[in-house]
């Protein structure tokens, strides 16, 4: 047992409607996992872990028709914790089902992240989604008319800039019209998983528009891949992802395991819950004990930025996003530049 050690574990039960462009996770098949995959993932975990928060999803939250049911049991198999709401949820569902911003209300929730990539075309492209556009719109209004206040996030690069612009007038207008308390935020979005192939259209930083300085998100420590790399570049240290008291599992719907903070590409699978022995994975787990965590034991940020950094980029990056964009790139080239 660990007894300072907080679980959480996010099962890819139901997958999602979606196949965003910018999806951090990575795309997956929907694949309906077993009946009782709940308690056998639980099971797997329950002697080792006095504190275990179980969620039914990593993608969509409240994919599943039973949402109301579902929701309950995570309550009841989750172990001295109770799991959280978080500001999420499933803009599917809100424009399907009449039912549904009544339970978002009961179990809590205040605010609800809506996300933008641009109008029409362009949303329903990045979303993978036809009517996808027209959906957030509603959501919105239905969201507003449920007494839950709306957050609009915008994914910002090269080629929605004016799009984005326009999102942002149409929120002014809400916000005088209908909800002065809607929420607006940009953002450049991580470069994992799909987010990663949008690196070539990441966004320059003189080109974000000045009006939209006021709604970027951490506008003041936002920095170009060339300071990115100037500030790695002599750095010897090798990459590290601490385990801390707080663990947070992601379960793809065939059982391998990750941690939360990256995409569920191979190289990032701890070991699978089928295949493993119990003790192993936990050990694994526990110490770090992974290919990616391992691999990367034998480099440096000096040799990576070296390897795959461009010095001429004024893309931008939030500086922990850019250290996991170098290491995902070198993994996804299975090309480890060794230092020692
Ligand atoms: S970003 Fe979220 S909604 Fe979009 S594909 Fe990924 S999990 Fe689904």
């Amino acid at each position: 047992m660990n007894p300072d050690k907080t679980l959480s574990i996010g099962v890819d039960l139901y997958g999602c409607p979606n196949r965003c462009r910018h999806c951090w996770l990575g795309h997956m098949p929907n694949r309906r996992m077993a009946e009782d995959a709940d308690c056998f993932v639980m099971g797997v975990f329950s002697p080792f872990f006095d504190k275990i928060a179980f969620y039914s999803w990593i993608r969509e939250p409240d994919y599943c028709n039973d949402y109301r049911e579902r929701w309950e049991r995570d309550l009841a198999i989750s172990k001295n914790v109770i799991p959280e709401r978080f500001e999420l949820a499933s803009f599917y569902r809100i424009v399907r089902d009449p039912e549904y911003i009544p339970f978002l209300k009961s179990v809590g929730v205040k605010k609800v992240q809506l996300t933008f990539f641009g109008l029409k075309e362009t949303q329903d492209r990045y979303v993978g989604r036809k009517g996808a556009y027209e959906e957030v719109l509603k959501a919105t209004d239905l969201l507003i008319e449920g007494g839950i206040i709306p957050r609009w996030q915008c994914f910002l690069n090269e080629e929605n800039i004016d799009e984005i612009i326009e999102v942002y007038h149409m929120a002014q207008k809400i916000r005088e019209t209908k909800c002065p308390e809607l929420e607006f935020f940009v953002h450049e979005g991580s470069c994992d998983g799909e987010n990663r192939k949008l690196y070539p259209i990441r966004i320059i930083r003189d080109h974000i528009p000045k009006e939209l300085v006021p709604v970027y998100l951490n506008y003041e420590t936002l920095t170009t891949e060339k300071e990115c790399l100037e500030k790695l570049r002599e750095d010897d240290s090798c990459p590290e992802f601490p385990v801390g008291e707080e663990i947070v599992l992601y379960i793809s719907n065939t059982y391998d395991v990750y941690y939360n903070y990256t995409e569920m590409s191979d190289p990032w699978i701890i070991g699978n819950l089928k295949k493993d022995e119990p003790e192993e994975l936990v050990r694994r787990i526990l110490n770090g004990d992974t290919y990616a965590l391992n691999e990367l034991k034998k480099t440096s940020w000096k040799t990576l930025t070296a390897e795959f950094g461009d010095p001429s980029s004024e893309r931008v990056f939030d500086m922990d996003d850019y250290r996991m964009y170098l290491v995902n790139e070198c993994l996804k080239r299975q090309r480890m530049p060794h230092t020692i």
